[in-house]
């Protein structure tokens, strides 16, 4: 053990070479430990769905329903459950890309009201579904960045799909303005918001504030991760406030071109 071994501490050369080592044991350390929580979740998040798979088709295998209306939950199920597989390992496939800096982007001018428009149509009937109000303000013009479209939407569908996913009454509203040469976006939500000593977590992969509602609702616990990553693959930041039952604000910003 580095740390153990290297316990010289003095202001001299051998000293500070001892200091360096000593961080470098800690960090290598710390990047085992989050390693192995990674492959632990990953592994726990395929084996969830994995005996649900197995477990509703041997009972379907050998008939052991009681009714037709049963047998039609048990396939639902294995449909969702291997819907739920599908987007995992989809978002694994990203996330890994992303860490090696492989996602292909295809940068070029892209409009923010537009992006969001485009995922307003994919959004609202979930939000319709739901009940839940969705209210678009769009900059009227002012959002030229350089983007990847395809992810820019994936951005949002991500947090907007959240904010409908998180909110049981109420609206979702996307405002887009600019201010000192940024576009900023912000997907505001009247949900039941994420406690304080959560926020700091929630890009984390696999976090979840609430595991088994998140999980009951189809969430992997990876898209604020991704959303994350997107972002800062476009030069972009993300912030997050919240208050727990009244409500949630992702603010995103971009560097806009100047015309
Ligand atoms: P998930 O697939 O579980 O939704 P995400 O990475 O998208 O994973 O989000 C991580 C966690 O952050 C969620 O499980 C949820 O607890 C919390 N969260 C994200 N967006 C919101 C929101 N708009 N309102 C309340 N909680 C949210």
């Amino acid at each position: 053990n580095l740390e153990t071994k290297l316990k010289l501490h003095s202001n001299d050369e051998i000293g500070s070479l001892s200091t360096a080592i000593n961080e470098l044991a800690v960090e290598v350390k710390s990047f085992r430990d989050n390693r192995r929580e990674f492959f632990a979740n990953i592994s726990h998040e395929l084996k969830t769905p994995i005996t649900y798979l197995e477990g509703y088709a041997h009972i379907l295998k050998e008939g052991l329903f009681n009714s037709q209306e049963e047998q039609s939950q048990y396939l639902r199920i294995i449909e969702d459950e291997s819907k739920r597989l599908s987007r995992l390992v989809n978002d694994l496939f990203e996330l890994s890309k992303l860490d090696e800096g492989k996602l292909q982007v295809d940068f070029e001018e892209v409009d923010l009201d537009e992006v969001l428009e485009n995922v307003f149509n994919k959004v609202s009937l979930k939000a319709k579904d739901k009940g839940i109000t969705l209210q678009f303000f769009p900059s009227e013009n002012v959002s030229l960045i350089e983007g990847d479209g395809y992810r820019l939407e994936q951005i949002f569908i991500n947090l907007i799909d959240n904010a409908i996913q998180y909110t049981v009454s109420g609206y979702v509203e996307v405002t887009i303005t600019a201010a000192e040469e940024r576009a900023i976006v912000k997907v505001k939500d009247t949900g039941i918001g994420i406690p304080t000593e959560n926020i700091p977590y929630v890009f984390d992969r696999f976090y979840r504030v609430e595991k088994s509602r998140s999980r009951a609702l189809g969430g992997s616990g990876l898209g604020l991760a991704i959303v994350k990553n997107l972002i800062e693959l476009h030069h972009g930041d993300i912030d997050v406030n919240s208050e727990i039952d009244n409500g949630t604000t992702f603010t995103v910003s971009f560097p806009i071109i100047k015309r």
